[in-house]
């Protein structure tokens, strides 16, 4: 797997091959090119002769035309997608061809929106005539992670591009061959060569060099609160910004008035799905304490029924990405049976799954201390931590006590109770009754403290993705 730099596809100046792993095998399936810093500075003038150039010529309606045909072709080739992308991440296939669906949607949302950025007027001091426009960047840098490699290429790039910037995207190095294989599909879109440009590589190499890069004006970052923190200290060097997407601890609070059988299974997915892997999924299950046992136990009994294996047996969940992510998460189960918390329902792994998978069984404990790690802290896998709140003001704060904000979960059928809840809960995002950030390409998204800043996604990513020039006339 090569880079793709100012339209053509090249191996680059990095001397070794990184292995790409199936995490249903553990077994090396290919290799990536071992991006550089003389390729990132290669690709960052590809991309700003782009911008100067045919790219930053178009209209507004030719760019999001082209993204919109860039649309048609991820559906045309779901199937292929779905297939690379599970083997790359051990996902599911329906899952993977779901997160199919969600990419070309990024590129139909985003492709109708590019020619509707409207600026504003203000009215001013007599004489004069002020208008408000909103610009490109000019060179986007983009991170990726793992998790979601087909629908984080469509979340970041696809407003960016619709802004009019030129992008550079370095994909994460677990995870690498969807973001490659659309970027094939982007040059039958009709991109002009440099609007997108990949390097693969270690995010310690290539994605530092990206980031230091002093050709690069804005810099999109989804993953661990610690590199987001080196991202924004690099981005701040050069005097860029950028939007941070770091993860969370995100609750799910569930009152006694609730509908338990609606809130059973959306639950249980939302930390489930993707073996926990998602920066949105449901970690805290906080339950009014008079209903705790009753719906805990309901909980425990579907936690038992969860099945994990290889994409092909299309089961609840998959494998953990990687042997050191696998390890990680592992790592957090040993220590909740270590520091005494109860084990209340364990998933299966699948018989017949590779001996060399990363399987673990998803976990629910409960009740879990406050104080506990398993309470605070992300553990980026299928592992549950139930607590038990005594009122609405006590849940305000158990929601609110980690560091994290990115999303919430309330379910209650008093209405002002989910109006209180909706304004009160320290998060990007807010769902009552329901659950699940990924499908809503419309939404706006982002997280606040350790979660990050910005947002992706909806109409705000348009704005995140521009810089705002006012331009004032006196014609007296
Ligand atoms: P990571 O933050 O190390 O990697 C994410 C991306 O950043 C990758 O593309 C990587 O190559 C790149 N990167 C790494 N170091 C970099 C640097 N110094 N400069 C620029 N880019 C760099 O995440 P990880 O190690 O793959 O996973 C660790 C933890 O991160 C997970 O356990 C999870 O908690 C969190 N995570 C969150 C998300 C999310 O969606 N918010 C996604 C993946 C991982």
């Amino acid at each position: 797997m090569k880079h793709f730099i100012g339209g053509r596809w090249v191996s680059g100046t990095g001397e070794g091959m990184l292995p790409a792993i199936d995490p249903s095998t553990g077994k090396r399936y290919a290799e990536l090119a071992d991006g550089t810093a003389a390729d990132i500075d290669a690709t960052v003038r590809a991309a700003r002769a782009a911008r100067e150039g045919a790219w930053g010529r178009m209209t507004a309606l030719e760019r999001g035309r082209i993204l919109m045909r860039f649309g048609q072709l991820i559906l045309d080739h779901a199937d292929e997608l779905a297939r690379i992308e599970s083997q790359d991440t051990g996902k599911p296939r329906r899952v993977a061809h779901a997160d199919t669906q969600a990419a070309a949607r990024y590129f139909e949302f985003y492709g109708a929106a590019a020619d509707k950025v409207h600026g504003e007027t203000v009215p001013f001091i007599d004489g004069h005539f002020v208008a408000v426009i909103h610009e490109p960047h000019g060179v986007t840098g983009h991170i990726l992670p793992w998790n979601y490699p087909l629908q984080m290429y469509g979340r970041t790039l696809a407003p960016s591009l619709a802004m009019g910037n030129a992008t550079v995207l370095k994909p994460a190095e677990e995870a690498s061959a969807s973001a490659l294989r659309l970027t094939a599909l982007s040059e039958e879109a009709g991109f002009p060569a440099g609007a997108i440009n990949v390097v693969t590589g270690r995010g310690a190499v290539a994605g530092a060099a990206l980031t230091a890069h002093p050709g690069v004006d804005f810099l999109s970052f989804t993953g661990s609160p610690e590199v987001g923190r080196l991202v924004q200290k690099a981005a701040a060097d050069h005097y860029a910004t950028c939007v941070l997407e770091l993860g969370g601890k995100c609750p799910q609070i569930v009152f006694a008035d609730a509908d338990f059988d609606a809130a059973l299974p959306v639950v249980r997915t939302g930390i489930v799905q993707n073996a926990g892997q998602t920066c949105s999924a449901g970690s805290r299950l906080l339950v009014e304490r008079r209903v705790y046992d009753e719906f805990v136990g309901a909980m425990a009994s579907r936690f038992a029924e969860v099945r994990v294996g290889t994409p092909e047996m299309d089961l609840d969940c998959g494998p953990i990405i990687s042997a050191k992510q696998q390890a990680r998460v592992q790592g957090f189960i040993d220590r909740a049976q270590a520091d005494g918390l109860p084990l209340l329902g364990q998933g299966q792994i699948a018989d017949g799954v590779p001996r060399g998978g990363y399987f673990v069984r998803p976990s629910l404990f409960g009740a879990v201390p406050r104080g506990n790690t398993l309470a605070r802290e992300e553990v980026f896998g299928p592992v549950l931590a139930a607590l038990p709140f005594d009122d609405e003001e006590d849940a305000i704060r158990l929601a609110n006590a980690t560091e994290y904000g990115l999303v919430a979960g309330v379910w209650t059928r008093d209405g002002a109770r989910q109006l209180r809840m909706a304004k009160r809960v320290r998060s990007g995002q807010v769902f009552i009754n329901c659950y699940g950030a990924g499908a809503g390409i419309e939404l706006p998204f982002g997280g606040t403290g350790k979660s990050g800043h910005g947002r992706e996604k909806g109409f705000a990513a348009l704005h995140e993705f521009g810089v705002t020039k006012t331009i004032v006339m006196k014609h007296g």
